[in-house]
């Protein structure tokens, strides 16, 4: 099973690819990639902490904006609601 099933933006649908020479997948949906690798949660914090943001990371400030308002465009703002409801109320028991 991958580590990430589904993307942020809910899309289910990806594009195998490599990219930097790693296995990727790519959300058909918004474009977001992510590795497509088995990693247990110590070794997903390191590659973040010591290697993302200083090896892979190259996005602009214009695509992480694109990106972001193609996410918040798929939001079902409804569902949200209803959940904010339903966790009100059972806090309130
Ligand atoms: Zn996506």
């Amino acid at each position: 099973m991958p580590l990430i099933e589904r993307c942020q933006c809910d899309g289910r649908v990806f594009a195998v690819l490599e990219a930097y020479g790693l296995p990727m997948r790519q959300c058909r949906s918004c474009g977001v990639m992510h590795q497509h690798v088995e990693m247990d949660a110590s070794g997903l914090e390191l590659w973040y902490r010591e290697r993302y943001h200083t090896e892979i990371y190259q996005h602009s400030y214009d695509h992480d904006r694109s990106v972001a308002a193609k996410r918040l465009g798929r939001i079902d703002i409804h569902r949200i609601h209803s959940m904010q409801h339903a966790m009100w109320m059972n806090a309130r028991k």
